[in-house]
């Protein structure tokens, strides 16, 4: 692969509101020759910024979050046309991306590094070095709050940005960048827009030393291929098809809320959303039961009504994908059940958004391990589920997927809770609750969820090299000082070398 500029644009990109289906607006792509400009202007701004105090980048950093809060009413509604968010779930995801940047302002008076016990004349320690010009590819799913703990992740470790959000919902990372225009010195932050072709180019550009990419498996393949060419840092934050699995002596009532919140929440659009429901059959029946009641309770309705909890898809391609999953399922035997009070995947909406990418949300009983409603990411309210009889099934049931992002696994037993989170193969692992997510907690996936950890501490690894470094020592210190001088000698010096080889 080389590095080949993308197409340019013809014509400026359309911006949907997901939740009426109508255009309001456009943005063109970045022009590759701009791209590239704006690469080398990264680069160039890197080293100021990486030999900038650590404290003042801190401050930098808290400047931004504070900026964030002030602007969070014009960012709330860059979000909610974008991406289709209700407006009254909005603002937690702008307060969490405040949150990151501040912890990591604390970062960036963190120690970074070790002192090695080292042979006779030297002196070895390891520290970190930030890597460069990081691309930050963001998703479409949380766009803000996904590009922001990539922005301070490596900013706070001493790196400059290129982001680039989803050509889906690019506004509010376009905002997050004018913010920091007036804090952060010039290019340390900037961003571009486009698609696919975009993100390739970033891959591939010289200027960019790593890529931190967040978004599905397929992409993430493809980034991961293309960054080889030029051997760049890459961290994969891709899908999951994430298990909640209910023991028969779980508290039923609240694994069944919880299951509600991670099949519907955000429209099944998260990584670690589960949308696989793995059960002991004997509470099967009464738990589909009071899952689809308490599914029925959630209003699904325009994104600017505060009532509002369920809003749209993103895209009218996610719509699609949705109901051919559903379709798909329902043709290989599956029972499709719907909350009561719905009768189609098409929810009952004012005339106004009709037009608009809702789905109703949706369980689907007995679906064939086969199909794609088991075994893809269909990034939407769908939930499938199968039983289990005995722990070593649920435990295969559950690894029954090439994903490894998430799992939630729900029983009193202590014993069991230990044991068997301590099998489950996932980067995140919840016992008795689900989506707990904190910004001192490292994240990530295995298997095809990919490699690189957001958040915490760990985050270091994926925003620095640690450099080893050995500082010879070859002066040998002087012997010891006689501590009484004045004691029983009046001559001490050159000429006593005997006595003074004796002392030591
Ligand atoms: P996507 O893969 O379509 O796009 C993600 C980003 O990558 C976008 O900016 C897109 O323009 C860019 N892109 C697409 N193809 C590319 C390529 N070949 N090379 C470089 N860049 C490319 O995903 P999406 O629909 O925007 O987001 C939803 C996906 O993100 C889901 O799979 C979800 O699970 C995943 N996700 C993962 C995490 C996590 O932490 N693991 C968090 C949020 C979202």
């Amino acid at each position: 692969m080389t590095s080949r500029p993308h197409p340019s644009p013809a014509t400026p990109r359309p911006l949907y509101d997901p939740a009426t289906g109508e255009q309001f607006g456009t943005l063109p792509d970045t022009p590759a020759e701009q791209c590239a400009g704006i690469a080398d202007r990264a680069a160039a701004a890197f080293p100021a910024w990486a030999g900038t105090a650590p404290r003042e980048r801190a401050a930098h950093l808290r400047e931004l979050a504070g900026r964030l809060r002030q602007d969070r009413d014009g960012l709330i509604e860059r979000e909610r046309r974008d991406a289709g968010k209700p407006v009254a779930r909005i603002g937690g995801e702008v307060e969490f991306a405040a949150r990151a940047l501040e912890w990591f302002a604390g970062q960036t008076l963190q120690p970074a590094g070790e002192i090695h016990p080292g042979e006779t004349g030297v002196r070895s320690y390891t520290d970190r070095i930030p890597l460069g010009v990081v691309a930050a590819i963001a998703p479409s799913n949380y766009p803000l709050l996904m590009a922001s703990w990539k922005i301070a992740g490596a900013l706070a470790h001493g790196n400059t940005v290129v982001v680039k959000p989803s050509p889906d919902t690019p506004r509010s990372v376009q905002a997050l960048v004018g913010l920091a225009d007036g804090i952060l010195p010039p290019h340390v932050l900037s961003a571009v827009y486009g698609g696919a072709g975009t993100g390739r180019m970033l891959c591939e550009l010289p200027q960019i030393a790593a890529v931190s990419f967040t978004g599905s498996t397929a992409a993430g393949r493809d980034v991961a291929a293309r960054c080889a060419g030029s051997v760049k840092r890459v961290s994969l934050e891709l899908g999951g098809k994430n298990p909640l699995i209910v023991f028969p002596d779980a508290d039923l009532e609240a694994a069944a809320q919880a299951t509600v919140e991670a099949f519907t929440g955000n429209t099944g659009q998260m990584c670690v959303g589960a949308s696989r429901l793995v059960i002991h059959e004997h509470v099967h029946d009464a738990f589909v039961r009071r899952l689809l009641e308490l599914t029925a309770r959630r209003t699904i309705g325009p994104t600017d009504d505060p009532a509002t909890d369920l809003g749209p898809l993103t895209t009218r391609a996610a719509q699609q994908r949705v109901h051919a999953a559903v379709e798909d399922a329902a043709g290989h035997g599956a029972k499709v059940h719907l909350p009561p009070g719905h009768d189609s995947l098409q929810p009952a909406l004012p005339p106004t958004h009709t037009g608009g990418f809702y789905v109703t949300p949706v369980v689907l009983d007995d679906v064939p391990l086969t199909r794609p409603a088991w075994r893809e990411e269909l990034s939407g309210p769908v939930l499938s589920v199968t039983t289990f009889r005995t722990e070593a099934q649920a435990l295969h049931l559950a690894h029954d997927t090439d994903y490894g992002l998430s799992a939630s696994v729900w029983t009193t037993h202590a014993g069991r809770a230990e044991e068997f989170a301590r099998r489950l193969r996932a980067g995140m692992v919840w016992v008795n609750t689900w989506g707990d997510t904190e910004e001192p907690v490292s994240v990530g996936g295995i298997g095809h969820s990919g490699y690189g950890r957001e958040l915490g501490v760990r985050a270091a690894d994926q925003y620095t090299h640690t450099r080893a470094v050995w500082i010879g020592t070859p002066h040998r210190p002087e012997p010891p000082q006689d501590p009484h001088p004045s004691v029983g000698r009046t001559h001490p010096g050159p000429l006593d070398a005997d006595s003074a080889r004796h002392d030591r």
